[in-house]
């Protein structure tokens, strides 16, 4: 399982864009998965351009909440490939021009090591990938409490690593037995997670690569 980050507010690379939002691949079992958008589809476009991944190649596209920071790249995309499958959470119902579309309001196995938290508070669904390691969560903005993110993947696995938005989650405990934690675009305390698991943090970015076997 390889994670490329896209879209973030910092960049890794120095040709990449910064912008607030967040956006990533997923590649998983010869499955492309774009997750979020961005806020501005142009950067979106660039940064995958100059990470050499083609829009075409892109499977699936998983929408986590429906915030212009995530979904603001979004027909930006679909006007580039719009033969994708597109995973929403229930709440964001309305008529998207793609070849399918599900609206995802349980939590869910989507393909193979592939899951979905569900939409949690009316609002937001995370993702979670398994590998041998266990599962790796990939959030959004994190909106809805942590401990609701990681008890909606449970019944799926244990839970290894966590990659994304974490806003202003603050219960560093919960963190204490994953191996991998890549905050990234929103999350408030970065410096904390850093000092507190200084050997599970990995910087985030646009241009950060995690691969998980
Ligand atoms: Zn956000
Ligand atoms: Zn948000």
């Amino acid at each position: 399982m390889k994670i490329t980050i896209l879209y973030d507010n910092t960049v890794l690379k120095s040709n990449l864009i910064p912008d607030w939002g967040f956006s990533c691949l997923i590649e998983i079992m010869n499955r492309n998965i774009l997750f979020d958008t961005g806020a501005n589809g142009s950067i979106l476009l660039e940064n995958m351009k100059k990470l050499g991944i083609d829009p075409m190649s892109i499977h699936d596209v998983f929408i986590s909440h429906p915030h212009f920071d995530h979904v603001g790249g979004f027909s930006a995309f679909l006007n580039k490939n719009n033969n994708v499958k597109i995973y929403m959470p229930g709440s964001m119902r309305s008529i998207v021009n793609s070849k399918e579309v599900i609206f995802v309001d349980e939590p869910a196995k989507l393909h193979e090591n592939v899951f979905s938290t569900g939409e949690l508070d009316n609002f937001e669904q995370s993702m979670a990938i398994g590998t041998d390691k266990g599962l790796v969560i990939i959030t959004g903005c994190s909106h809805p409490a942590m401990e609701k993110i990681f008890r909606a993947v449970l019944p799926f696995g244990s839970i290894y690593g966590l990659i994304g938005g974490l806003h202003g989650f603050e219960e560093y405990d919960l963190l204490k037995d994953l191996g991998l934690i890549c905050p990234c675009h929103c999350t408030l305390h970065i410096e904390e997670i850093k000092y507190l698991y200084p050997e599970k943090y990995v910087e985030g970015g646009a241009g950060r690569i995690i691969e998980v076997k």
